[in-house]
């Protein structure tokens, strides 16, 4: 029997998938302060999760993503959290399964650990086996709270995206998507991860580390740099790719993190993403069911290209 992961997969050779939106912004909204750990909701605040996905996958998401992305030990270590650090994995996974529609699918949410590899001097703290331990563990649990797939997200340096694949794949076999965050360079007009790495580089140490699906999600320079950089991967990989990014380009104020773009606007850069060749499309920070909605309805009359 093909899994439904492998479906996933198969159906990503002709069609455009639509992902979810922020996590973050809607726990906010549901009352998380900041500073608490979001992943002791799924423990404590089923209720609230399960209305998110139920809300984003109503919003046309084909996709949504578990509540996990601090998820791994070394990152629930900062909350004191890291002996429950299977369970509230698995309860990730089991509240997004528990309202997945047929032929849905449910993503686990891998985010970054918050460490730096002990190869970078003189900051580097934590050994690589460290950070392969931690992602295995928590790919282990997440699939046995039932994904389909996982996504790894949010990656700054390749290094840790790397680990967190390799990890993943020898834990399950279940297929790996692995996207990165770059900021736009105003300055020399280019997109780099915070350590600097290229689009086009970045997407081929992922695939080559096993990734199934690459690409792009949250970072500063909003959608409008989204088909730049897909294009930019595409010359290193023929891999599907994906693409999340927040809901504008975020800016200050006050003691806030604010995303202006309107789900009308945020749509609006979607055919020139799928244009780039995106085959999983969804919005990261500042977004929210209506953004998806949107997005979903301009992406269902294009073509995958
Ligand atoms: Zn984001």
């Amino acid at each position: 029997m093909v899994s439904r992961g492998q479906a996933l997969l198969e159906r990503l050779k002709d069609e455009v998938l639509v992902f979810d939106g922020a996590m973050g912004t809607m726990l906010f909204q549901a009352g998380l302060t900041p500073g608490a750990c979001p992943e002791l909701w799924n423990a404590e605040r089923p209720d609230v999760l399960q209305g998110i996905h139920r809300a984003y996958f109503d919003a046309g998401s084909d996709l949504v993503e578990t509540n996990s992305f601090g998820g791994t030990r070394l990152k629930l270590k900062a909350f004191g959290l890291e002996g429950r650090c299977r369970e509230l994995n698995e309860q990730a996974a089991r509240l997004a399964r528990g309202v997945c529609p047929p032929g849905g699918y449910v993503a686990g949410s891998m985010g970054p650990t918050g460490h730096l590899p002990d190869t970078f001097e003189p900051l580097g703290d934590t050994p690589a086996d460290l950070f392969y331990e931690s992602f295995r563990e928590q790919a282990q649990a997440l699939a046995a709270g039932g994904v389909d797939l996982f996504a790894i997200e949010t990656m700054m340096i390749p290094d840790e995206a790397v680990l967190a694949i390799k990890a993943a794949k020898d834990a399950t076999g279940l297929p790996v998507m692995c996207s990165m965050t770059f900021q736009f360079n105003q300055v020399r007009g280019v997109d780099r991860t915070m350590w600097g790495t290229s689009p086009a580089d970045a997407a081929a140490t992922l695939v080559e580390a096993g990734a199934d699906i690459v690409g792009c999600n949250c970072g500063d320079g909003g959608p409008g740099r989204v088909p730049a950089i897909l294009a930019e991967m595409r010359t290193t990989t023929s891999a599907f790719l994906a693409a999340y990014p927040n809901a504008g380009i975020p800016k200050v104020v006050g003691d806030k993190t604010v995303y202006d773009l309107s789900p009308d606007a945020m749509a609006a850069a979607f055919p020139a993403i799928v244009a780039a060749g995106a085959r999983i499309v969804g919005a990261c920070c500042g977004s929210t069911p209506a953004h998806i909605r949107r997005i979903a309805e301009t992406v269902r009359g294009l073509r995958a290209v």
